[in-house]
């Protein structure tokens, strides 16, 4: 069936909606002990952890709570970290790149315990996710890799073509490496889940309330459009969108990436498909094809192309032409889907660190502004562990697992370097990609 001439668009994903109990704006002068500009995973997670700490907190959220690519993604609890595990190893050394292994592993297993301790229903399939070689040529990379990161200590198994057909994996992937730890979710309910459980702790929760100055002072003052939060701490949680609040902004790019959900799958779909295991899939691509079956029965899959804009802009969420790359990618992979429609794209964005690295930064004359940034796309237990660092750091403590992103940080260059640069680094990486599928397609004849 294919892409219709018109695509079907989400603007925010089918994940969330504006929440019935939506918080109003800040509309007045307050004072609070800790500010979080950004309702995500971060900001909330932020924000539950400074609670349970007794710490006054108010979060602005210039959406809702959730419309950012906590709302949005799709959905993979995943160990991975960095751009991949052999470049770790030549950037960091053995040591740091085990230390960063297990910062990853800790992630998740720390995202496991938050999903536990406030009951959130959030469809987790703790199946594990597979990095998914699609070319013969993948397969010593992967062998490779998975050595690798089994000598840092990671949960990680090679799977050879025999198993992964065992586990009825589509023909398309021919090899792969089992990140054994961790699964897929239910990405909004997830994020709602963490509201809720802050509005019950009493974070003070203001919506459609975007931060348009936040100075460090001490106090620190965020104001808004109709007031302000003075505040002995701020803590950006903004991602993606940071260099837009006039900080961090050479710290991170914002990169567009988007989505797409499928029909659920029919009896017969689900049947010919084999895959029953519910493992998420990525590929081994530069830039990776993620693929995903939800409790709702229908697939979600998509990045492969990712957007950048100039500046502080963030590229357009509706991109027809990347939508139409990922729906052709679906099904050159997933050929026994062919006929199965597509209902819906929708896009969000992510933010690259130069190192692929996320970080925790302490600014402000007195260390009172910290941000928590840069998950490359890992986010969803990156995030969620950043949230409880970042209350440790307000509380004067290092989280066990802070040492563990410590590192000489690099900035992207200023404008036009870095537009050009990530340009430059965008256009090879899809070049290299499209070559691999022109030689995939090569060898099917
Ligand atoms: C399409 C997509 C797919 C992804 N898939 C995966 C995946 O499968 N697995 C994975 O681990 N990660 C994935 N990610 C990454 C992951 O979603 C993010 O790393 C994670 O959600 C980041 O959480 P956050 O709270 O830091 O940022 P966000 O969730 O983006 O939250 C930032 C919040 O700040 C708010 N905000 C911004 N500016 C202001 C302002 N001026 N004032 C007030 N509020 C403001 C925004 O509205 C937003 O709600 C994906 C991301 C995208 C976009």
């Amino acid at each position: 069936m294919g892409v219709a001439a018109s695509l079907p668009y989400e603007e925010i994903s089918p994940w969330v909606e504006t929440p019935a109990d939506v918080r109003g704006p800040l509309a007045e002068d307050l004072r609070s002990d800790v500010v979080v500009i950004g309702g995500g995973y971060t900001g909330l997670c932020a924000a539950l952890a400074l609670r349970a700490q007794g710490a006054d907190v108010a979060v602005l959220e210039q959406d809702f709570a959730g419309a950012g690519a906590s709302g949005r993604n799709a959905g993979h609890l995943s160990p991975t970290i960095g751009k991949d595990i052999p470049t770790l190893l030549r950037l960091f050394g053995r040591e740091r790149a085990a230390g960063l292994v297990r910062f990853a592993d800790a992630s998740v297993e720390h995202t496991e315990e938050v999903i536990r301790k406030h009951g959130i229903d959030c469809d987790y399939a703790a199946n594990g996710n597979i990095l998914a070689g699609v070319h013969p040529k993948h397969e010593p990379r992967l062998r490779r890799a998975a050595q690798a990161a089994q000598g840092l200590g990671a949960g990680v198994r090679f799977l050879a073509e025999g198993e992964m057909r065992e586990r009825g994996l589509p023909a398309a992937f021919t090899c792969g490496v089992l990140e054994a730890c961790g699964g897929t979710l239910h990405p909004g309910r997830y994020v709602m889940g963490l509201r809720r459980a802050a509005l019950a702790a009493g974070v003070r929760l203001f919506e459609g309330s975007a931060l348009s100055e936040l100075s460090a002072g001490p106090p620190a003052v965020a104001r808004t459009a109709r007031g302000s939060v003075t505040a002995d701490f701020a803590i950006l949680a903004t991602n993606a969108y940071t260099a837009a609040t006039g900080w961090k902004k050479r710290t991170i790019v914002p990169l567009g990436v988007s989505l797409l959900e499928t029909e659920p799958l029919s009896d017969e779909q689900r049947a010919a498909l084999e895959w029953q295991g519910g493992e998420g899939i990525y590929t081994a691509h530069e830039t990776l094809e993620n693929y995903r079956i939800t409790a709702q029965g229908t697939l979600v899959s998509g990045s492969k192309l990712v957007r950048h804009a100039f500046g502080r802009r963030l590229p357009p969420g509706y991109a027809p032409e990347t939508f139409r790359v990922i729906d052709a990618a679906f099904r050159e992979r997933f050929p026994a889907l062919r006929d199965l429609a597509v209902r819906r794209f929708w896009g969000g964005w992510i933010a690259l660190t130069l190192d692929f690295l996320p970080a925790l930064h302490v600014d402000g004359p007195k260390g009172n502004v910290l941000s928590g940034l840069g998950y490359c796309g890992h986010g969803v237990s990156q995030a969620t562990l950043m949230g409880s660092m970042l209350a440790e750091r307000v509380q004067g403590r290092e989280h066990p697992w802070e040492s563990a992103l410590q590192r000489r940080r690099l900035s992207w260059p200023p404008e036009p370097l870095r537009w050009a640069g990530g340009k430059i680094l965008n256009s090879v990486f899809t070049a290299m990609d499209r070559r691999t599928d022109r030689q995939i397609r090569a060898l099917r004849g």
